[in-house]
């Protein structure tokens, strides 16, 4: 019997061979400038994103994880240490606020959006909380907009993690404008992928864009002139500054594509022994097809059988985390979710013939079960 290839969570030379000519055109051209890092390619990249989101200013930076940590440190409240934020989001904003030397406070998330609201970020306030963080997951940008004005009373900066969730929007109103400060990644599996590392801030406030392109070159206010402490070196680099711009143009049609993948297999699963999350329309960019399920080693095991690939994101709570284990914290809903979620193949790459295999397959799981 012939063996079906792997269908794959994701495949990243597909996109590069997609993009190849562009891609040499654009490094060819980095390399004739002879500028590789704050040179006219960051800048062009830059202000082509601002006017994508419709953002005042954007700060390219060398990763996700480094825009947030600038971002808590550029907007934190003098006087506040604490950050406020979810378990369930792949650890990154804990690791960035470790990094700023912030304290955290987990809140609980909702058990529909998997994502922190104002009723649970209130069970978590503390007089020392000076930032919230908010993780689109899995590329949902829900209504926050309670959230938004609880925080704007406070004084509370208000950081949305849209590492997942670029491009999504409420009315042309997009992920990461909607509090203070926006934080992205372009890591290669992103919806908006670099061929390496890379990040960016975005803002609608010039006084918290010039702390962070202070802070993302040693606090300087003028070359050699260090005026902010707290400063790092994190530059996103022309070369992917170049390739992102090939990119960009065509966010909109990768995060369509991601979520008519994600409809398909919402339309094949039979009865409710399955829950895959909806990605139906602009306010979701699809970065992730994650189903819940009480079965999940069933699904798993026969998906694998078919050779599909699954993954789990994220399968270890930040506060379970060996690191970082901190026993005196429950958030139910994010540890019923955590049990139950595992994500499917989702990439704009995907052929249809892949995701017809993905279909049937949890068509045919799911009728048994
Ligand atoms: C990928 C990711 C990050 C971190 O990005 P890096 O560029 O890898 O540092 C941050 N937050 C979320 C939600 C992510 O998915």
């Amino acid at each position: 019997m012939f063996q079906k290839a792997m269908v794959p969570l994701n495949n990243l030379s597909r996109a590069i061979s997609r993009d190849r000519t562009e891609i040499n055109s654009a490094i060819a051209e980095v390399l004739s400038s002879g500028f590789v890092l704050m040179g006219p390619k960051l800048k062009q990249f830059e202000t082509e994103l601002a006017e994508f989101l419709n953002a005042k200013e954007v700060i390219g930076v060398a990763t996700g994880t480094d825009a947030l940590e600038l971002a808590m440190k550029a907007a934190m409240p003098t006087g506040k240490t604490t950050v406020v934020t979810a378990a369930n989001a792949g650890g990154y904003t804990t690791t960035a606020a470790n990094r700023a030397g912030f304290n955290l406070v987990y809140a609980d998330v909702n058990s529909d959006s998997l994502c922190i609201d104002l009723e649970n970020v209130k069970k978590s306030m503390t007089q020392d909380v000076g930032v919230v963080v908010i993780t689109h997951l899995y590329g949902l940008l829900t209504d926050f907009s309670e959230l938004i004005h609880f925080c704007r009373e406070q004084g509370i900066a208000l950081i949305e993690d849209t590492a997942q969730a670029l491009g999504a929007n409420r009315n042309g109103v997009f992920a990461g404008t909607l509090g203070d400060i926006g934080t992205t990644s372009f890591y290669p599996t992103k919806n908006l992928g670099a061929l390496g590392d890379g990040g960016a801030v975005f803002t609608n406030s010039s006084e918290l864009a010039d702390k962070i392109r202070s802070l993302r070159q040693y606090g300087w206010s003028s070359k050699y002139d260090v005026e902010l402490s707290g400063g790092v070196n994190s530059r996103l680099d022309d070369i992917q500054a170049a390739i992102l711009s090939i990119r960009l143009p065509m966010l909109n049609t990768f995060n369509r594509r991601r979520r008519e993948i994600i409809s398909r297999y919402r339309e094949a699963v039979i009865g409710n022994s399955i829950h895959v999350l909806p990605a139906d329309g602009d306010h979701h960019t699809g970065h992730l097809a994650v189903a819940l399920t009480d079965q999940r080693e069933v699904y798993v095991s026969e998906l694998r059988k078919l050779d599909i690939q699954t993954d789990i994101h994220f399968p270890i709570l930040d506060y379970r985390q060996k690191a970082w284990r901190d026993d005196s914290v429950h958030n139910e809903n994010a540890e019923k979710a955590t049990q139950q979620i595992f994500t499917l193949p989702c990439f704009p790459e995907m052929t249809e013939e892949e995701v017809s295999r993905v279909a049937i397959a949890l068509k045919n799981i799911s009728s048994k079960l």
